[in-house]
């Protein structure tokens, strides 16, 4: 789940480690997986990406890392990028510096993460403190698989309608969105790819 709909791309500017949206100046998309891996639907991404040559980003949960190590392998094995996104998924609003530095440096352990993005998308001055040196990376696409009030066609026309060149778009890989998230996900593939679009991961740098 997410609270931002749209980050405002002038954050972008005005924080430099803060992305919200790759360079448009190619047919890029970048599609971003949140919250696994998890068993059972982090495999079905990753065969769905491989059949339509699509690369993508995971932001991963260290409690699950620890729980798929093997997923977790899987994902670096085919050639995705990775990102931290928080050891027990906490609000970051509500924790102090010192507790979302080590919720950080907690699921940093597992792997040497050049990536971070903040759960619920929830970025702030004292999120932007605890952990320096890292690109924080937020989305302009949502396509909102994690509501249950919402169709897979719902997701799927939201993000046909929102995405443009350098969009970053969120999906989840979880059991809560995995319904809506596996209709939606290959007919986005089918309707970009058909349009001259690459899938491509967010470099490290
Ligand atoms: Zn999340």
């Amino acid at each position: 789940m997410a609270l931002l709909d749209h980050p405002p791309i002038w954050l972008q500017s005005l924080i430099g480690r803060l992305v919200v949206k790759m360079p448009a100046d190619e047919k890029s998309l970048y599609l971003t997986f949140d919250d696994g891996p998890t068993s059972g639907h982090t495999q079905w991404i990753l065969d769905t990406l491989k059949s339509h040559e699509a690369k993508a980003t995971f932001f991963c949960i260290g409690k699950n890392i620890r729980k798929n190590r093997g997923l977790f392998d899987e994902i670096l094995k085919a050639g995705h990028e990775v990102g931290n996104h928080s050891d027990q998924h906490i609000h970051n609003w509500k924790c102090s510096v010192k507790q979302i530095s080590d919720d950080f440096a907690e699921c940093q352990k597992l792997h040497p993460f050049a990536m971070y993005r903040p759960p619920y998308g929830e970025v702030g001055r004292k999120s932007l403190k605890a952990i320096p040196n890292k690109k924080f990376i937020l989305w302009d696409v949502l396509s909102e698989d994690y509501r249950e009030d919402k169709s897979g066609e719902d997701c799927f026309k939201k993000v046909i309608n929102e995405a443009s060149a350098g969009s970053i778009i969120v999906f989840h890989d979880s059991d809560k969105a995995s319904l809506r998230m596996r209709y939606a996900l290959p007919r986005i593939l089918d309707h970009f790819t058909a349009r001259g679009f690459v899938f491509k991961s967010i470099p490290q740098s």
